[in-house]
C-alpha cells in the first residue's frame, strides 16, 4: 500500500487509508509545510 508523506522538516507520514480519510495535509506545527498536502512516496 502507498504511503503518503511530508516533503518538509517534520518527515511524517501516514498510509493510504489514513491519506482518503482525510489525512491528507501536515499536520505538525512547526514544520515548514504545515497545512501543506501531502505527497505520495516515490
Ligand atoms: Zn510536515
Amino acid at each position: 500500500m502507498a504511503r503518503y508523506v511530508c516533503t518538509g522538516t517534520c518527515g511524517g507520514s501516514v498510509s493510504e487509508a489514513e491519506f482518503k480519510r482525510g489525512k491528507n495535509k501536515c499536520g505538525t506545527k512547526g514544520c515548514n509545510r504545515y497545512g501543506k498536502q501531502l505527497v505520495m512516496e516515490k
